[in-house]
């Protein structure tokens, strides 16, 4: 399964934040330490997302993390102070291209996703009715992780980030059991997300909010957040609530 960061604190090289720690992202993409449903690396491209004066950017590629120059040569001179980032290892039958890798975005909102979306694209289909198809057809890539975005960013229009993705997780967990769903939200100033079958830690201190699918050290602050939770982070806010089925 894929591996995600989110990243909130003082102003930071994007590119070393990447490659910051004994596990860091770009370790996690040959070696992660914890992967969970299938899946020995994260070699299927990769993306990385940041905030800055002029708002969101992003660099997505079909190379793996560790194998794309723009990593060495580029991403350490842009520096930022909220980041999002992901390692793509792709769910058999899905294809690899840079449109499917995290960050999705739209406007101000990032979004990542570590998992499966179990029966895809066939389990999908009723909740995929309420959706115009103009934007069914406007998909950025063929795969679940897009769709699960397609539907967050519908319901983000309505909804808090809160009743959004747990709103979403138990829709799709409803349509497609056995999903695993560890969603990542950000807009450069909170960080929300998900665990439903996947590994997640944050960081959080007054300084800064972490949340990411292996800590990047093995600093003590890191909590390990339990299966089946909702996380809201920002610097000097951690906020973990159980996401149970049907009791939002
Ligand atoms: N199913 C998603 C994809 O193929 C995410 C994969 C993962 O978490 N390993 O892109």
């Amino acid at each position: 399964m894929c591996r995600h960061l989110g990243y909130l604190g003082p102003e930071r090289s994007v590119g070393d934040l990447v490659g910051y720690g004994e596990n860091s992202l770009l370790h996690q993409s040959y070696a992660p330490r914890d992967m969970r449903g299938g899946g020995t690396v994260n070699a299927d491209g990769f993306g990385v997302g940041w905030w800055g004066a002029d708002g969101f950017s992003r660099y997505r590629s079909a190379a793996p993390l560790w194998s794309d120059p723009v990593v060495r040569e580029t991403l350490p001179n842009i520096r930022s102070r909220a980041v999002v980032a992901a390692a793509r290892s792709a769910t058999v039958g899905m294809p690899v291209q840079h449109t499917a890798c995290a960050p999705f975005s739209d406007d101000t909102w990032a979004f990542s996703h570590n998992g499966v979306v179990r029966g895809w694209p066939e389990s999908l289909t009723g909740l995929a009715a309420e959706l115009p198809v103009a934007e069914l057809l406007q998909l950025e890539a063929p795969t679940d992780s897009a769709a699960l975005w397609l539907l967050l960013r519908r319901a983000l229009g309505e909804q808090d980030p809160e009743k959004a993705m747990c709103a979403l997780v138990q829709s799709v967990v409803a349509a497609a059991p056995d999903s695993r769903l560890n969603l990542l939200l950000g807009n450069g100033t909170e960080l929300w997300a998900t665990t439903w079958h996947h590994s997640l830690s944050a960081l959080v201190d007054d300084e800064r909010a972490i949340v990411m699918s292996e800590p990047y050290d093995d600093d003590p602050a890191w909590q390990s957040i339990p299966d089946r939770h909702f996380v809201s982070a920002r610097p000097g806010h951690l906020i973990v609530t159980p996401l149970e089925m049907g009791a939002r």
